[in-house]
């Protein structure tokens, strides 16, 4: 409807990772919110691709911000992990309550790309462009961190800091071995914070799946819907507001690494993402 700028690619695989919302793919830590599956495929090296900073921050959607208005709003996105995590093991190894009565770690560093552009740069700078579009629809914003290179915050105030808001989009991308494994995939929490809540959640995911799927290749090795539920991420569980984890895409693969790493692929992913949210209001 809005966005038709890529045909989808169904590209199935029974290996994946299913990460959290401290963690993607391959390289984490131990404790780590990421479940692995192993995959007998190796990485493929991306000789195109170039690693981009930060984009400057645009509209991620600027002719559809134009005709909607998301005043009395607020929208809480957390862009995965952080710049100087890597650089901070222990800070990021401590405990922190799960959201379920138990302890996670902290943090991860998250995956990168085959070029390794990190996770964190890349969730930063779609949760920059998605917060500008959001803003010019005249929504109030948090975000969960401020900057790309600090620490943390950890796993369980990255459910809390969104306490105020209508609902909260944590954006991350996914790291599973195999680089054949393409697409997107979205998690809620099962349990949810009540039933209610919950039913907000799965209702969000759907919503953002939609909007993602007119760009992007739903990975449906999660589902038709490529949804996933889960009782295990503190981030999720920590949320007590309607609250979605998008994996935009896999890191490891090659065609989605380079629109990752793009400052115009990374528009997309904040387009799609920025739909996603104004259609499930
Ligand atoms: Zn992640």
């Amino acid at each position: 409807m809005r966005h038709r700028l890529l045909a989808p690619v169904l590209v199935l695989s029974a290996s994946l990772c299913l990460p959290g919302l401290a963690a993607c793919g391959a390289g984490t830590e131990p404790g780590a919110e990421t479940t692995t599956h192993a995959s007998g495929a190796s990485p493929s090296t991306d000789p195109d691709s170039a690693g981009t900073s930060d984009a400057e921050e645009g509209a991620a959607s600027a002719s559809e911000s134009a005709d909607v208005d998301l005043s009395g709003k607020t929208i809480a996105i957390d862009p995965g992990h952080n710049g100087g995590n890597a650089d901070n093991p222990a800070k990021i190894s401590e405990p922190v309550p799960d959201g379920r009565g138990g302890t996670k770690a902290c943090n991860t560093t998250g995956t990168s790309t085959n070029s390794d552009y990190p996770e964190a740069d890349f969730t930063w700078a779609v949760a920059k462009k998605l917060r500008h579009s959001l803003e010019e629809a005249g929504a109030k914003v948090v975000l969960s961190r401020k900057d790309n290179t600090g620490v943390g915050p950890c796993v369980d105030e990255r459910g809390t800091f969104a306490d105020d808001a209508d609902l909260m989009v944590s954006i991350h991308a996914n790291g599973s071995e195999s680089s054949s494994v393409k697409g997107f995939h979205i998690i809620v929490a099962d349990p949810g914070e009540d039933a209610k809540t919950e039913k907000a959640s799965v209702s969000l995911a759907k919503s953002l799946g939609s909007a993602m799927g007119e760009t992007f290749t739903p990975n449906q090795a999660y589902g038709k819907d490529a949804i996933s539920r889960r009782p295990d991420l503190a981030g999720l569980n920590n949320a007590s507001v309607p609250a979605a984890i998008v994996e935009c895409g896999e890191m490891g693969n090659r065609e989605e690494a380079k629109l990752m790493e793009s400052t115009s692929g990374q528009s997309k992913y904040a387009a799609a993402l920025f739909d996603g949210i104004v259609d499930w209001f």
